[in-house]
C-alpha cells in the first residue's frame, strides 16, 4: 500500500481548490508541534515529505499527498497556535468545516495527541467538529518515547475517558513514536483496511 511513491500533490486554501474526490482518503489532525509531519514521514518512509506543510505560509493549507496512486493522505493544518490571529483561526475553521462535511471519500480522521500532554481543549473542539461532521476519528498518541510507561498508561486512560463522550470516536488508540518507529506499522495496517 505504501510501497509506491508518495508524492506531495497540492496545498489547498479553499474548497474549490480541492482535488477531485475520485479515490478514498484519510486525514491527519493535531495541535502544531504534535509530531504530525514526523509521523506522516515515518508512515510513508520518506524523510522530508511533510515538511512542506511546516514552511511559513503553508501552515493554513490542507495538504494532499497521493499515495501509491491509489488514495490520498491529507495533512490538515496544525491548530492551537497560541498567537494565531483571530481572522486566521476563523478562516482555517471555515475551511476545515467545509472539508470535513463535504468530503464523501474521507474514511477516517486520525487525531494526533502528544503523549506528554493528553487531550487539550482545542483537541476537544476538533473532536466535536468531527462528531458534527459524522467523520469517524481515531486517536493516535505521538512521541510515546518521551514518557515513562506509567505516564503512558495515564494518558491512555485520560484519552479513553475523553473520547467516550464523542460519538464519532473509534475506541481503539494507536500508540506511536516516529523517533523509535513504534506503532507506525499498526497505523499503516489500519489505513490499509480503510482505503
Ligand atoms: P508537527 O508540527 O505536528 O508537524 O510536528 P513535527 O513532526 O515537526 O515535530 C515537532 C517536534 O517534535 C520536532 O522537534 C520533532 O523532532 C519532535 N518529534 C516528533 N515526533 C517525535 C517522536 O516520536 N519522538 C520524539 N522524541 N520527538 C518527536
Amino acid at each position: 500500500l505504501f510501497a509506491g511513491e508518495t508524492e506531495f500533490l497540492k496545498g489547498v486554501v479553499a474548497m474549490d481548490g480541492m482535488p477531485p474526490d475520485d479515490r478514498l482518503e484519510v486525514c491527519f489532525a493535531g495541535r502544531s508541534n504534535v509530531g504530525k509531519s514526523s509521523l506522516i514521514n515515518a508512515l510513508t518512509g520518506r524523510k522530508a515529505l511533510a515538511r512542506a506543510s511546516n514552511t511559513p505560509g503553508r501552515t493554513q493549507e490542507i495538504n494532499f499527498f497521493t499515495c501509491a496512486d491509489s488514495h490520498y493522505l491529507v495533512d490538515l493544518p496544525g491548530y492551537g497556535f497560541a498567537k494565531a490571529p483571530v481572522k486566521t483561526v476563523e478562516k482555517w475553521q471555515r475551511l476545515l468545516k467545509a472539508y470535513l462535511s463535504g468530503r464523501a471519500t474521507l474514511r477516517r480522521a486520525f487525531v494526533l495527541i502528544d503523549s506528554r500532554h493528553g487531550v487539550k481543549e482545542v483537541d476537544e473542539e476538533i473532536m466535536t467538529l468531527l462528531d458534527k461532521s459524522a467523520v469517524t476519528f481515531q486517536v493516535v498518541l505521538t512521541k510515546a518515547d518521551k514518557v515513562k510507561e506509567v505516564e503512558r498508561l495515564q494518558v491512555i486512560e485520560q484519552v479513553r475517558a475523553k473520547i467516550s463522550k464523542h460519538p464519532a470516536a473509534y475506541p481503539e488508540l494507536i500508540v506511536t513514536s516516529s523517533e523509535k518507529g513504534w506503532g507506525v506499522d499498526v497505523l499503516r495496517a489500519v489505513i490499509a483496511t480503510l482505503v
